[in-house]
């Protein structure tokens, strides 16, 4: 019988793992079954830019994993089982086993507590919510009030791509304390600078308590007019790898080792937001597209390392700069040091809006093409895989 190798999700992490195993493990040994909710890619990174009215590409998976001999199966999943070995989907077929599992379902968005957020505002951090937003906003004649809370890096991304695209709206940029404050001083100018060109108004020391459906309210008592709320204060992960019994942080990442492995399931792997991973600072890395890389490329490496009975080679942990669009002419790039901390420099203007866009796409291409540049060696399997590891 064959391995059977089932990844869970087709996201950045998820479908660049897939392609990399399909295109250096021997399909006479081994099958690889992706599970997806939806039927194409979704660009998360480019999901603010839905929202505002621009169209994003979303690659069919059926194409991106065609001729790689991955199985694509469109499906929920609504739970994994490691001590049985099987993942439960929301299909017809309901369950599916696995010898070794990668779980990359991804995060979305936390309403962390606060009342009304889940009636009322929207989550940019999905795509169905995003399109409403984007057709609420297409509804609207003229005028309209968005707010948006939360001043990480996907609110400052989404007021000011709102802010340009969609003139004539007002729009509030919420944050808990001073503006930009993870950014270096001149990243923080900057970014003030451009918030005043683009008329967001900015809204600081403000901690929001409950969203109601025309307006925001904070803990001081201020109250903001508001049409359109957008929810951008925290990201957190489906309970899906808690509720099966898999180790997990107190975020519901799953807890893996250096090499993305289950502490607490040798043969379950975690990899891109849904993996508490960490990084070679020693700190956990952050959600982010090139967590999902650098995870994913770790993943890879233990997995055929394990299977084919090779040494596992160590690959780069890190997390270095904040890439961040003011809209589509504007950026910042904001190095960090080795504490998870702004470096003093930053680029900003044009030149770092480019470079934006050019890590946008190429991300999107190497998702879209999972097995380009990989090395095609097709490894057979170690008579007993694990042995390698003494497992
Ligand atoms: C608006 C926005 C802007 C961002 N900008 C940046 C940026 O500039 N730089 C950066 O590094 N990061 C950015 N991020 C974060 C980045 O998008 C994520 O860190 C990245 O998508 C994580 O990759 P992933 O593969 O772990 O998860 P995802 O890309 O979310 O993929 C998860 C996959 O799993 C599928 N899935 C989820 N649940 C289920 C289920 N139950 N059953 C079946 N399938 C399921 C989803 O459909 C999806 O295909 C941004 C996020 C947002 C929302």
């Amino acid at each position: 019988m064959k391995h059977r190798i089932v990844i869970l999700g087709a996201g950045y992490a998820g479908a660049y793992v897939a392609g990399n195993l399909a295109r250096r493990l021997s399909p006479k040994d081994i099958e690889i079954t992706v599970v997806n909710a939806v039927p194409d890619f979704v660009q998360r990174m480019r999901l603010h830019q839905l929202a505002a009215g621009q169209d994003i590409e979303a690659p069919k998976l059926a194409d991106v994993f065609a001729g790689t001999g991955i199985r694509l199966r469109l499906a929920r999943v609504t739970g994994v089982d490691p001590e049985r070995q099987v993942v439960a989907t929301a299909d017809v077929g309901g369950e599916l086993g696995y010898d070794t599992l990668v779980y990359a379902l991804g995060s979305h968005g936390d309403d962390c507590g606060v009342p009304g957020v889940a009636e009322h505002a929207f989550d940019i951090a999905a795509r169905p919510s995003a399109r409403r937003l984007r057709k609420l906003l297409d509804r609207w004649a003229e005028g309209g009030s968005v707010v948006v809370v939360g001043d990480g890096l996907t609110g400052i991304e989404t007021a000011t791509e709102l802010a340009e695209s969609r003139p004539g709206r007002s729009v509030t940029l919420v944050a808990r304390g001073e503006l930009g404050a993870r950014l270096s001083a001149g990243a923080r100018s900057h970014l003030r600078r451009a918030c005043d060109r683009l008329r967001v108004i900015v809204l600081e020391h403000a901690g929001v308590e409950a969203v109601e459906a025309t307006r925001v309210r904070c803990a001081d008592g201020t109250a903001v007019t508001s049409d359109a709320t957008v929810w951008t204060a925290g990201f957190t992960v489906d309970p899906i790898a808690a509720a099966g019994g898999l180790e997990v942080a107190a975020n519901g990442q799953i807890i893996v080792d250096r090499t993305m492995r289950s502490v607490s399931h040798p043969n379950v792997y975690a990899i891109g937001d849904s993996a508490h991973a960490i990084g070679d600072n020693g700190l956990p890395l952050p959600m982010s597209c090139a967590s999902a890389g650098h995870t994913g490329r770790q993943a890879v490496e233990a997995i055929v390392g394990r299977l084919t009975g090779r040494a596992i080679a160590n690959t780069k942990l890190v997390y270095t700069y904040n890439h961040i669009s003011l809209g589509r002419r504007d950026g910042i790039l904001q190095p960090i040091d080795d504490e998870a901390q702004a470096k003093p420099t930053y680029v900003g203007g044009l030149k770092a809006a480019r470079v934006k866009t050019a890590i946008l796409t190429t991300a999107l291409w190497a998702t879209s093409h999972p097995t380009f540049g990989v090395p095609k060696r097709k490894h057979r399997l170690a008579a007993t895989p694990d042995a390698v590891d003494g497992i």
